[in-house]
């Protein structure tokens, strides 16, 4: 083993730890619970260490990243989950490659998911990203929880995207469970009626155990699994 792959490899023990440590304080079955390890800013070498050690589900959350590293790693069967904010120029191109897309938050990224999808013939799962920050608030990302049943219906038009649930970002500055009570109010009233749609992606490396107390089936851990990022340029 490299020092690069013993590093994640303490890592990854101490995540899964975290997790096991969450479900067993929630009273969940560690096996509904899935880490997609988010690998943006770090190379293909890092995702391969990470399929060695068992990690089946990577996030990414930049197109021409997410494009590169999902081809150069094909061979690992991995699933890929697009987690970041969507031009919808690029949808159709993200739907290509992604398995999941976690990040859609409005109806007119919906055509070019579905035409991505057609063209590969392969079906794609979609959570409907849900703003949990306060109406008005600037750089808020995700649908507002009002707009949802509209883009559900949306997404169940296209033939080729299969609603899964939700996903949610705890804001910045405050108590990530708080945020996150307010999530599991939405989610529940958002699967009554969408048995199909019971994910529920919430979680990062800083509030895992909060996202995972409410219920989320998905956590998305970046810098606990990998290390701190490079800084963006
Ligand atoms: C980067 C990112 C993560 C992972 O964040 P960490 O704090 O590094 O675990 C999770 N979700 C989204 C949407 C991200 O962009």
């Amino acid at each position: 083993m490299t020092e690069r792959s013993d590093e994640i490899a303490s890592r990854l023990t101490d995540v899964r730890r975290r997790i096991a440590s969450a479900c067993a304080d929630a009273g969940r079955d560690p096996d509904e619970v899935t880490l997609v390890a988010v690998t943006k800013f770090f190379p293909a070498s890092d995702v391969r260490v990470l399929a060695d050690l068992g990690v089946t589900h990577v996030g990414e959350n930049r197109h021409q990243e997410a494009e590169a590293k999902a081809a150069e790693c094909a061979d690992l069967g991995l699933t890929w989950h697009f987690i970041g904010g969507l031009q919808s120029n690029k949808a159709a191109a993200v739907a290509s490659y992604a398995d999941v897309v976690e990040s859609v938050d409005r109806a007119k990224l919906v055509t070019g998911l579905q035409r991505g999808a057609h063209d590969r013939s392969h079906a794609v799962d979609v959570l409907l990203q849900v703003s949990l920050d306060p109406p008005d608030s600037d750089g808020r990302s995700g649908a507002d929880p009002a707009a949802l049943d509209a883009l559900a219906a949306a997404v169940d038009d296209a033939g080729m995207l299969r609603l899964r649930g939700l996903m949610a970002v705890a804001p910045l500055g405050e108590d990530p469970a708080t945020a996150f009570a307010r999530l599991a109010d939405l989610r529940r009233d958002f699967v009554a009626g969408r048995p199909g749609a019971t994910r529920l992606s919430a979680g990062m490396s800083g509030d895992l155990e909060q996202a995972i107390e409410v219920g989320a089936t998905h956590v998305r851990v970046g810098s606990a699994v990998l290390g701190s990022r490079p800084q963006v340029k």
